[in-house]
This record gives structure tokens, C-alpha cells and sequence, in this order.
């Protein structure tokens, strides 16, 4: 029954969730990124739709594909949501709108990269560009390593990469390929040199309908760290009420990104910032990334570093880029039903609390 909820393409993704909106009767606007259209030709699109009354005091927000082809999980739990009446009915009885944000980056959703069109990481890309960049010394190490000339790579590369980390420690690899990087525009986790389009747009519609709330709750749905089909929930928010909060909420599972269980690291220039930035007014903000695990991680990086090769070899083997592109979807999208009826299970259970957090006090 799942698989209704969720799309096969961007365009497909994007149908099913304008055809829900439009069913509850939504108000629905649009975003169009002005760089470049889709796989297909389509246009790309931001989609945002909003559920509730107008002057609800609280808003519980939904984002999906932050990262691209990650998004069919994300856009999978919002189709999901619009086809839930119960849990549209307890948000509106407790004064609670929802604003569900589609496909914040429509070109790697599209195209089947996790960055958009201009390489950047967005989650890496919500920094302060007034002030000097952060400096990601073991990235440049690695970057010959992580994308060399040959595909796939071959032994003598593994050797390189595992001496790395002997050398400089397992942390010093994570943080080296996650943390992101702003040197090598055609690297991996590439954070831009000024804010994207994305970045722009997810500004303005969080200042629209962030406006005269007190209470914010933001949900963004990631794909491709931890065990398949375990939601890891993911707290990037400093502070300690705020992180208490976090926990009452969604319960003693939720991780920091400081503490050294999480699968992540400690990330600069988030899209959370601009929930911080836009949303200032709002005496109350609570976020989350929640992140679905899907496949081995090394799987997950030896995809995102061939989908790079594939970029800077654009005359590659036609047989072998498909190939390459199906490990990549499959990397962020397990296409099987038992992955998204855990996806869609957790889920409900996160929004369900969400809201009953929103609706406390
Ligand atoms: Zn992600």
C-alpha cells in the first residue's frame, strides 16, 4: 500500500505529491529554479504546499530531497502525510499548520545526484560567505584518492585510502568526507561559494510561513547513513533546552551530531541555519534531520564517489554510467517494500509526537 505514496522520478515524485495536495485542498505554490530543467526536459520545481489555518500558532514543516535522490523517501513520508486524515485532523484541533517543502533541490532529485546543479552540497551550503570559509585540510588529501582517474578503482587506490586512515585516524577520514569542503568545486561534499538557489528559496519560504508563529517544529528527511530502513534521529540545534526538548519529543534515541554515536559529523552550514536566521522571531524552534539508512555505508561512498568520477568523465561507457547510476539511486532509495513501510512507520510515529509536542503547555 506504500508504494502509492512514493514516486519513481522527480516528475513522477512531484505528481503524486501535488495530486495529494490538491486533494486536501492545500493552498499550493511553486518555485521554478531558473538554472536548468530536469532529465526529461521538465521544469524543476519547489513545490510547497500548506495544510491548516493561516493563523495557526504553531507550524510543524516537512522537507524532502535536501540532498537530491535522497528525496524519494522524504517526499514519500509527505504524500504519506497528506493521505493521513487522522493525523491532519489532531495538527489542526490542537492549532498546529503544516507546511510541507518538496524537493528543496529539484536538479539532483532529477538528475539523480545528491548535490545540485552546481555540485554544491546544500546541506554545506548555509554558511556565512562574509566571512572565510572553513578549511577542510584532510579533504584535499583525500580528493585524488576519493575520485581518481580510473573506475572503478583498484586496489592500489583502497590501499591509499586505508593508509590514510591509518595515518591520520578513522575521525580524520569521516570528517575529511563529510564535513564538507569549499577548495574543489568538482569534489564530493562541496559547499559553493555563495548561497544557491535552493539555499534562496528555502530563505524566503521559511520567512513567509514562519512569520507570526510560536512554535516551529522541522522534520528534514535524509537517506543513506545507519542500518536499512532505521530512522536515525539526528539533532544539529545547539543548546540544551533545546535538546532536552528534542529528546522529550522524539524520545532518548535522538543523537547530536556531537556525540560520538552519531553517524554524522558536526556540519557547518546547514539548511537548519535557516530555519535560525529566517525564523529568529519565533521564540520556539525544534529541529531534526532524520536520516533512513539504506545500504553498507562504504556502498553509500563508493556511489557518491562514482556518480563525482561519472561528472568529471562525461565521455564514459554509456553501459557503465547506467550502471553507475542505478548503484547511486539504489544507494538512496531501496526500492522495495519492506524499506518503505519503515520508512513510512517511523515516520508517522515522528510527526504524531511532533505534534504532540507542538500541542503541549
Ligand atoms: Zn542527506
Amino acid at each position: 500500500m506504500f508504494q502509492a505514496f512514493f514516486g519513481q522520478s522527480y516528475a513522477d515524485a512531484k505528481s503524486r505529491f501535488l495530486g495529494a495536495a490538491a486533494r486536501q485542498g492545500c493552498h499550493v505554490q511553486s518555485y521554478v529554479n531558473p538554472a536548468a530543467s530536469g532529465v526529461d526536459g521538465e521544469s524543476l520545481t519547489t513545490d510547497v504546499a500548506y495544510c491548516g489555518s493561516t493563523d495557526a500558532r504553531s507550524l510543524l514543516i516537512l522537507t524532502s530531497a535536501m540532498h537530491g535522490e535522497e528525496g524519494y523517501c522524504g517526499s514519500g513520508c509527505q504524500v504519506a502525510l497528506l493521505n493521513d486524515q487522522a493525523l491532519l485532523e489532531r495538527a489542526q484541533a490542537n492549532g498546529i499548520g503544516i507546511l510541507l517543502i518538496h524537493a528543496v533541490n529539484p536538479y539532483g532529485f532529477s538528475w539523480g545526484h545528491r548535490t545540485n546543479e552546481d555540485n554544491i552540497d546544500l546541506n554545506r551550503n548555509f554558511c556565512d560567505f562574509s566571512k572565510p570559509l572553513p578549511d577542510n585540510r584532510h579533504y584535499l588529501a583525500l580528493h585524488p584518492l576519493l575520485i581518481p582517474e580510473s573506475w572503478p578503482p583498484g586496489a592500489e587506490n583502497a590501499a591509499a585510502i586505508q593508509a590514510f586512515i591509518t595515518t591520520e585516524g578513522e575521525q580524520a577520514y569521516r570528517e575529511g568526507m563529510m564535513l564538507g569542503q569549499y577548495s574543489h568545486p568538482d569534489g564530493l561534499f562541496y559547499g559553493g561559494l555563495s548561497p544557491s538557489w535552493s539555499n534562496l528559496t528555502l530563505r524566503d519560504i521559511l520567512g513567509q510561513f514562519g512569520k507570526d508563529r510560536d512554535r516551529i517544529a522541522w522534520i528534514d528527511y535524509h537517506t543513506g547513513l545507519g542500518p536499512y530502513g532505521h530512522a536515525e534521529k539526528i539533532f544539529v540545534q545547539k543548546g540544551q533546552p533545546e535538546y532536552q526538548r528534542a529528546r522529550s519529543w522524539w524520545g532518548a534515541d535522538v543523537v547530536s551530531v556531537v556525540d560520538p554515536d552519531s553517524s554524522t559529523v558536526d556540519i557547518g552550514g546547514t539548511g537548519m541555519r535557516a530555519l535560525l536566521e529566517e525564523c529568529s522571531h519565533v521564540p520556539e524552534l525544534t529541529f531534526m534531520a532524520q536520516e533512513y539508512g539504506t545500504v553498507p555505508m562504504d556502498e553509500v561512498f563508493l556511489a557518491l564517489r562514482g556518480d563525482r568520477w561519472l561528472g568529471c568523465h562525461k565521455d564514459a561507457d554509456p553501459a557503465q554510467r547506467r550502471a553507475m547510476k542505478a548503484a547511486h539511486k539504489a544507494a538512496f532509495y531501496p526500492d522495495h517494500d519492506d524499506w518503505r513501510g519503515a520508512v513510512v512507520g517511523q515516520s508517522r510515529t515522528s510527526l504524531l509526537q511532533a505534534i504532540n509536542g507542538l500541542s503541549a503547555g
